[in-house]
């Protein structure tokens, strides 16, 4: 297993936002983490990050225990995360962004980090076309395709997507869900979080329900697809 989670729990003051959560990522696999409002997706992805700090529990990636380490170090193992919301250093040109991403690296002169900007440039012609604009003055579509692409610029083993869907118009969600399924299968592991469950579970290989802080279900993505709960709970029969 790439990512291992075991008894998770963080708190913000008294509250207990995630209460022992225990799920586990396997290489090479989209896995989603799927849930409503104020479940605790982000949180977790936080935790993940080394942002939050844990009350219990551990997190393993690659067999090291990485649950109480910075996240400098994490990023240099291996993941990278793309923030809720845009998340952009707006006042900063896409291509300055993009380097940002990847500034743990010791190779930026290199052809390996040309190679990672074409390949983000590919996913996403559109940060091409405007590498010298300003990216607080793209949409939003643009600047979640651009916090996507920053965080592949650390070249990570496991890429973080916290919501990338949130606040796009239906069209772009269809492209947004598309070049995950891409990313992933360049071979980059995913994990991602979403409240849009229906696209969510049709891209992963193994999903979790999460409700209040705790997994109250686990299974493939078809197979959360046809439960009858969690259709009646997430997915208004849309799927
Ligand atoms: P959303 O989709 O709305 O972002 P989420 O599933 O990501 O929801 P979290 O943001 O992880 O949920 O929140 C989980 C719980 O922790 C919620 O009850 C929320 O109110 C609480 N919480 C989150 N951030 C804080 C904070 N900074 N201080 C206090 N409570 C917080």
């Amino acid at each position: 297993m790439l990512l291992e989670v075991e008894g998770l729990q963080v708190n913000y003051g008294h509250i207990e936002a995630i209460r022992g959560i225990s799920f586990s990522v396997e290489a090479g696999t989209v896995t989603s983490l799927v849930g409503a409002n104020g479940a605790g997706k982000t949180t977790t992805l936080k935790t993940l990050s080394g942002l939050r700090k844990v009350r219990g529990g551990t997190v393993k990636f690659d067999g090291e225990d990485i649950t109480h380490l910075p996240p400098y170090e994490r990023v240099k193992r291996g993941i990278s995360q793309s923030p809720e919301g845009r998340g952009c250093f707006p006042g900063m040109t896409v291509l300055e962004n993009l380097d940002m991403g990847a500034f743990l690296r010791k190779d930026r002169k290199s052809k390996d980090y040309r190679d990672d900007l074409d390949r983000v440039f590919t996913l996403f012609p559109r940060l091409k076309e405007r590498e010298k604009q300003a990216a607080g003055s793209m949409s939003g579509g643009e600047q979640q395709m651009l916090a996507i692409g920053r965080a592949l610029m650390a070249r990570p083993r496991l890429v973080l997507l916290d919501e990338p869907s949130m606040g796009l118009a239906p069209k772009l969600i269809q492209q947004i869900f598309t070049i995950i399924t891409e990313i992933n299968q360049q071979g980059t592991t995913v994990l991602l979080v979403e409240q849009n469950a229906a696209q969510a579970l049709k891209r992963s290989n193994t999903a979790h329900i999460l409700e209040t802080g705790e997994i109250v279900r686990t299974g493939t993505g078809a197979e959360l697809s046809a439960d009858p709960a969690v259709k009646a709970a997430y997915l208004g029969g849309d799927i």
